[in-house]
């Protein structure tokens, strides 16, 4: 057990991990750009693709005490750290088992690419124990998970995962970029890999798109060996700026769950809306076991207008909260699944999984709620206007 897992999670983030400034003793880490370092009578031949500059191992050793595992990584995306696990741990004739819900370029990329590398895969039907347990084969080798999941924040246990894999010798992991650490630390319960999105919570800005990876010396050690090869490094500059956004992190974070949950709250009560997904509503199907593994329920919640609202056009008459691919930052914004994260899936597949045309994913930031209600008051006047008209 590392030492940080001792402090508390703002001095993790603002003091684990640093580069010591020892020829100026500046407050924060110097920032070394460097793509050529000396390998005379050094132990370790430093370079930017073997992530080993000084900038990305102190940024490692952050990663890993905010996920209370041995290790950390830093990718050039999330993806470059959700395909280096996964081709890390799979070879031809394996098989993985995941969820169906998984996040778009995680599902393109087990898709499209696979079939190349002679890997199986099966899609858990559902995310309760019996669906993971259905799903296993004589190969599987991974059981993979995204809890909460996307657009309807179910929750999977990950106590059960964690079971599951021990008893077939599984590798388990889990992308935790919608919880972030400060919600969930899935090490916790035994999962073995954690992966996250840096460009959502860890970043938080909306300016950065990074990659992060979790786990026990033994494990990164694999992942290392094969994403050396790869080459999907992030730059230094990136590293640095990542490390400076997640001193603030645990402020960020828990200021938006506060927010999405009275926002929840709020949008529950309103006559325009039909259902609103957020596990940190009592009425939702997974509150317990979102209470059992989670420290926080996240900035995440997806909400469903009342049929009569034209979804678009009240994306459209938003002032202040933004529409956007993307999630997690300071700033809250939304997006309509069916446009674009889920429009892939054919209507019925849609409807099957409960994604109707009405429902909104929102990512709570950091405003003020008065100013939130405000926004969205003003937006379904003037959609209400639009149908009198
Ligand atoms: C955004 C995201 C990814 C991919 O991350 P990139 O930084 O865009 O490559 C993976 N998983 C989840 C849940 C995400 O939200």
């Amino acid at each position: 057990m590392a030492k940080s897992e001792k402090l508390g999670v703002n001095t993790i983030c603002t003091h684990v991990g640093e580069v010591k400034d020892e020829q100026f003793k500046g407050a924060i880490s110097p920032l070394f750009m460097s793509s050529s370092y000396a390998y005379e009578n050094v132990d370790v031949k430093r370079y930017p693709r073997y992530f080993n500059t000084p900038n990305q191992e102190a940024l490692g050793k952050k990663i890993a005490a905010l996920e209370h595992t041995e290790a950390g990584m830093i990718f050039g995306s999330g993806m470059a750290a959700v395909s280096h696990c996964l081709l890390a741990f799979l070879q031809k004739g394996d098989h993985i088992v995941l969820p169906k819900t998984l996040y778009g370029g995680t599902y393109n990329f087990i898709v499209e690419e696979f079939g190349k590398f002679g890997i199986e895969y099966t899609f858990a039907n559902g995310f309760k124990e019996e669906n993971f347990r259905e799903a296993l084969q004589k190969n599987t080798k991974v059981i993979y998970v995204e809890t909460p999941s996307n657009p309807l924040m179910l929750i999977t246990d990950l106590g059960m995962i964690a079971k599951l894999a021990k008893e077939h010798n599984l590798v388990s992991m889990i992308d935790n970029t919608f919880a972030s650490p400060i919600n969930q630390n899935p090490a916790n319960f035994g999962i073995d890999i954690m992966i996250h999105s840096a460009t959502k919570y860890m970043g938080g800005h909306s300016d950065i798109c990074a990659g992060a990876v979790a786990a026990s010396k033994e494990h990164m050690l694999r992942i290392w060996n094969l994403s050396k090869n790869m080459g999907g490094s992030l730059s230094d500059y990136t590293v640095w700026l990542l490390e400076r956004s997640l001193k603030t992190m645990a402020l960020r974070v828990k200021a938006q769950n506060r927010n999405a949950k009275k926002m929840a709250k709020w949008l529950q009560k309103h006559p325009l809306v039909n259902k609103v997904h957020y596990p940190g509503l009592k009425d939702h199907p997974d509150y317990q076991l979102a209470k059992k593994q989670m420290k926080g329920y996240s900035g995440m919640l997806s909400f469903e207008l009342v049929s009569s609202v034209d979804a678009n056009a009240f994306m459209q008459a938003l002032q202040l909260i933004k529409q956007s691919m993307s999630l997690a930052g300071v700033e809250s914004t939304i997006l309509s699944p069916a446009k674009t994260s889920h429009s892939l899936l054919t209507a019925e597949e849609r409807t099957h999984q409960g994604i109707s045309d009405g429902l909104l994913r929102f990512s709570v930031g950091i405003e003020e709620k008065k100013d939130l209600i405000a926004d969205i008051e003003q937006a379904f006047k003037v959609v209400a206007k639009e149908e009198l008209v």
